[in-house]
């Protein structure tokens, strides 16, 4: 809650303080410092204030990536058109005009909440492979491309493992695909559980391959992780009667690194190590091969 009157803030909470934790800002400076801080899931803003105003405060929220998806409300005296129309052009979604009516209040305030939650769960849901429960392709593909341009900026090492499932359309034929899903779901909680750096992340790249991408981590580092991978995988005895390799589940894995340069991009490191991942697979599977590239 934003207002320079204590008594409207006292006003609102007492109507909302029941159902929810409510921090307040008496000007719009402390509001943009609160709303950093609290990450709140919602604000109720005044317009008018000493100093900045509402809407200024309401278009740098909406202007800085980190709070642009929390949802202002203005509740304000001002109750001409331009008024109202003005907050919705800097980004509010939605408008109350003072004297408030507790019990829209409340409703108002619930609906935007509800909202907020859905779409909060969908954000997540659409960064997460549906079989897996780990990152997908799109968080993977997102990641990459922010932590190519972190390294290239600190002249750190950057990472990438690609791995595949040795002989697994053998072990669909034999076990039945709902096996075969089964076990890539083990596949991708023995990766999670080794990736343990929290930079470190792990995504489904698609089908029966697998993604690692290890940031400040130089080619001797990632191949120690691509073999700890290798052997908890094999570990973990998975019945493979089909696979010429092992008579269990093995991987293959590919892992290139690079120190990132800020001219060039991330697909040449993943090129890189998709075909060390190839020369894994002809020189006979359940093996990793590695490489550190001067430059990209
Ligand atoms: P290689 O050792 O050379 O990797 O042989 P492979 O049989 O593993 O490779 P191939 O690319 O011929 O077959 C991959 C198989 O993975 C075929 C495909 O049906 C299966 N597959 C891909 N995605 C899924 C999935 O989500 N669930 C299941 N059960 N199978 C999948
Ligand atoms: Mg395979
Ligand atoms: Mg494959």
């Amino acid at each position: 809650m934003v207002d320079d009157i204590p008594s409207n803030v006292h006003v609102l909470s007492r109507i909302l303080k029941d159902d929810y934790d409510i921090y307040f800002a008496t000007d719009g400076e402390k509001a943009l410092d609160l709303v950093q801080a609290r990450m709140p899931d919602l604000v109720l803003l005044d317009i008018m204030m000493p100093g900045m105003d509402g809407f200024e405060v309401c278009r740098r929220i909406k202007g800085d990536p980190a709070t642009h998806d929390i949802p202002v409300i203005f509740i304000s005296a001002k109750s001409e058109v331009e008024d109202e129309t003005r907050g919705l052009e800097v980004g509010a979604i939605d408008f109350i005009t003072k004297p408030i009516s507790p019990p829209i209040v409340k409703a108002r305030v619930r609906n935007h909440l509800l909202l907020k939650r859905q779409t909060d769960l969908l954000r997540s849901l659409s960064f997460l492979d549906g079989l897996t429960g780990i990152a997908n392709r799109r968080r993977f593909d997102d990641t990459m491309t922010r932590e190519w341009r972190r390294c290239a900026r600190s002249h750190l090492p950057l990472s990438l493992i690609i791995l595949d499932v040795d002989h697994f359309k053998a072990y669909n034929d034999q076990y039945g695909h709902q096996s075969g899903d089964e076990c890539l779901r083990i596949v991708a909680e023995v990766l999670s559980e080794r990736a343990r750096r929290p930079s470190d992340l792990v995504a489904r790249y698609g089908g029966e391959e697998f993604v690692c991408l290890l940031p400040e981590t130089d080619g001797a580092g990632a191949t120690d992780v691509a073999e700890g991978f290798r052997a908890a995988v094999a570990q973990r005895r998975i019945p493979h009667a089909q696979s010429p390799v092992a008579r269990h589940v093995t991987i293959s894995l590919g892992v290139a690194s690079v120190i990132p340069s800020a001219e060039s991009g991330p697909d040449r490191l993943a090129e890189m190590a998709d075909q060390l991942l190839y020369r894994a697979k002809r020189a006979g599977r359940n093996r990793v091969q590695g490489a550190t590239v001067p430059a990209l």
